[in-house]
């Protein structure tokens, strides 16, 4: 099956498009994407009203105008700083178009003297003279009625002006093809929604600010299509992992005792809840898909110890899928330690083993010597075999996909699935991401641990703060130094980095370490070793410690910039320090010149470490300017759907995928094929490739 050819012009390059060429292609590619359809996906942000056409007595300086006009005469300036004015009238009163930096002919030819024009743009009053600096529009007479009218504003960029992104964009959307319905007729009558190319179209041509209301019912369709689509796609996964019954794993209690008793701590109450609550879905015949959310450092890691513990007891391997070699790593320092007391095996299989040592590796893990398996997504390759996978427990970070989940469940037999989050997705929008996963909270922090004391500072007293750190090292602190998100750029990334790490050096010397993406795995290695044994003082880095770095001793943490980076990753970030029984300190820099919502983050930063409500605010805070870096809040990324405002039909959306799949669960029937034609607009590959199969 392949896509349906009425979408194919939609998916072409917006190349396509007249106007388009290299240039704006590339600068399309900055606010939209390099599709047609993303053009369609680009609403607009705003509107400019030329319907207000005055005569020039009556009209207002501040307001947008449009004003039919005849040319007197053209003043070219006398020096080149000045402006270049052509003067213009009606029958009541004249108005100056105002031009800077003219040059050739082009205003001689666009405003003739003693002809009539259209012209529209931003009145000013200037010496009790009325002017628009530059018109956006000028054109001839029998035109008024196209320019006399609310123009849609897309989001522009440098580069991209208003005028260019209008005219563009039109073209685009003439191509808006109309798709059988897809959505049950007698809910969109009742939801007084239009059909999905008339809801587009719409919202691409907003009349009044009301228009642009995410509750528009043209902006609401087209978030409620959206959701369908996302929510059709997890329940279609859902199908699918279904399909394999479970397998009753009734756990080895001896083995569970020794294990409880090899953990170096005692576990909290939500952590004993959440292993009672995965053991009774092992233990039951269907298979268990459960989400375990908790905080960093809310110890995840202990919790699905006992998980794996429970599949070995009952025979099987288990195995932990991380999403970076690093966070692997980590896991096997962690799970080893566990594990080693309770005389269980752990391999570690990660990119990096090859030849021989990768052969043995995938030896142990065939003949079942191997109970514990931890490894990054070089689990999945064919030649990994088990000989027994009982459990499954992705940490995901949200770096994997659902079917990422599915390729390595279908390496075992009736495996059961345990996902790992630490990104505390707010209560509405778990549904967005995990359907109707059960889940399991870890709410509190492990006993001992004191709260971080975390500290604004301005930029301007980054020297305090460097000096500041001699005192801690004193006090054998162990540092992070968080380095600026330049841009979505880990080149740019690394540059600040690595000046960073020099300028440190020549103050603290040796014991000064510096970790970055780019590294190899092994040099990464080294010197998270090195930050971990004490060898180094101060470790300077990219945002990669994000990812699970676990060193107790660490207490201190300074993010330059932190009005740079989005609510969840300061949270992440900060995770990693306040993980021993030490007092913390988080320091963020911050430019005081930073706009409301950025400083918005930054006091919430502060006020609270619960992963939760700050992840209600970071929702709350989103598509208030824009951050970097919100790829890592784990929210899906939706292009028409702003969960803020469009939560109540995520619900919706889920009940009616439901009922979808009930009725037509492979879609064949005519609305079946409408709703492939959905999947497909809305990309979702993967949940047709199942469809398919199934
Ligand atoms: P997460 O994966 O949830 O971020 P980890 O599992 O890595 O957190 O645990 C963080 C730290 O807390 C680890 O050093 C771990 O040994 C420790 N820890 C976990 N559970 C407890 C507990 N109940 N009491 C004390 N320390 C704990
Ligand atoms: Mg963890």
């Amino acid at each position: 099956m392949t896509r349906p050819f009425v979408l194919d012009p939609l998916f072409q390059s917006t190349k396509a498009v007249p106007g388009v060429g290299p240039r704006m292609m590339k600068l399309f590619e900055k606010v939209a994407g390099a599709r047609i359809v993303d053009l369609f996906w680009l609403l607009p942000s705003g509107l400019i009203d030329r319907r207000y056409a005055p005569k020039i007595a009556q009209a207002a300086a501040g307001q947008i105008a449009t004003l039919t006009v005849t040319v007197d005469e053209h003043v070219p300036p006398k020096r080149p700083s000045l402006p270049y004015r052509v003067r213009c009238h009606d029958e009541t009163g004249v108005v100056d178009l105002i031009f800077f930096n003219v040059k050739g002919d082009y205003l001689a030819n666009q405003l003739p003297p003693g002809e009539q024009r259209i012209v529209s743009g931003r009145l000013e009053m200037y010496n009790y003279i009325l002017q628009i600096p530059h018109p956006d529009v000028i054109a001839p007479l029998h035109e008024r009625e196209s320019v006399e009218t609310v123009e849609p504003v897309y989001p522009l960029t440098a580069g991209l002006s208003h005028k260019i992104s209008l005219k563009i964009m039109r073209g685009a959307l003439t191509r808006i093809p109309e798709l059988d319905e897809w959505s049950d007729a007698a809910f969109i009558k009742q939801q007084k929604w239009p059909r999905w190319h008339e809801a587009l179209k719409q919202a691409h041509n907003p009349q009044s600010e009301d228009d642009l209301s995410p509750h528009h019912p043209a902006r609401e369709r087209l978030a409620y299509d959206e959701l369908l689509a996302n929510q059709l796609t997890i329940a279609l996964m859902r199908l699918q992992e279904k399909k394999h019954k479970g397998r009753i794993l009734s756990g080895d209690e001896a083995l569970t005792q020794k294990a409880l008793a090899a953990l170096p701590f005692e576990l909290t109450a939500s952590q004993k809840l959440a292993i009672e609550e995965i053991k009774n879905d092992m233990h039951q015949p269907t298979r268990m898909l459960r989400l375990l959310q908790g905080d960093v450092g809310s110890g995840k890691t202990a919790v699905g110890f006992m998980a794996l513990v429970h599949a070995i007891g009952s025979g099987g391997q288990g195995v932990i899928m991380a999403p970076t070699e690093l966070l692997a790593r980590q896991h096997e320092i962690n799970i080893s330690k566990y594990a080693s007391r309770a005389r269980l095996n752990v391999v570690t299989l990660t990119g990096r083993d090859k030849g021989k040592s990768r052969e043995k590796l995938l030896a142990s893990i065939a003949s079942g010597e191997a109970h514990i398996v931890i490894g990054t997504h070089a689990l999945f390759q064919e030649d990994v075999i088990f000989k027994d996978l009982a459990l499954v427990i992705i940490d995901e970070q949200h770096r994997f996909g659902v079917h990422q989940r599915l390729q390595l469940s279908d390496k075992g037999e009736y495996c059961d699935v345990l996902v790992m989050t630490a990104t505390p997705i707010p209560r509405t929008l778990t549904l967005t991401v995990y359907g109707d996963m059960d889940v399991s909270r870890l709410t509190e922090k492990p006993a001992g641990r004191q709260p971080i004391d975390t500290r604004l500072i301005s930029n301007e007293r980054i020297e305090e703060v460097i000096e500041g750190l001699r005192r801690k090292i004193e006090t054998k602190a162990r540092i992070y130094w968080v380095c600026p998100l330049v841009e979505e750029s880990e080149k740019l990334d690394l540059a600040a980095a690595e000046e960073r790490y020099g300028l440190m050096k020549q103050r603290f010397g040796e014991r000064v370490g510096l970790l970055h993406g780019r590294m190899k795995p092994h040099d990464k290695d080294l010197v998270m070793a090195a930050f971990s044994s004490g060898e180094l003082d101060i470790l300077v880095s990219t945002t990669v410690i994000e990812v699970g770095v676990d060193v107790p001793q660490a207490t201190v943490m300074v993010i330059e910039h932190a009005e740079r980076f989005g609510l969840a990753q300061l949270h992440q970030l900060r995770g990693r320090i306040g993980r021993g029984s030490e007092k913390s300190v988080c320091i963020l820099l911050y430019n005081p010149k930073c706009g409301e919502t950025a400083k918005k983050r930054l006091t919430t930063i502060r006020d609270t470490e619960d992963g939760f409500i700050i992840a209600e605010e970071d929702l709350k805070l989103r598509g208030e300017g824009e951050v970097l870096g919100t790829k890592q809040s784990g929210l899906p990324d939706f292009r028409l759907v702003s969960p803020e405002f469009h939560s109540a039909l995520i619900k919706i959306a889920f009940d009616d995928a439901r009922l979808i799949l009930d009725r037509d669960p492979h879609l064949l029937s005519s609305r079946g094929t409408a709703l492939r034609t959905l999947l497909y607009l809305f990309e979702r590959d993967t949940a047709i490739k199942y469809l398919r199969s199934g």
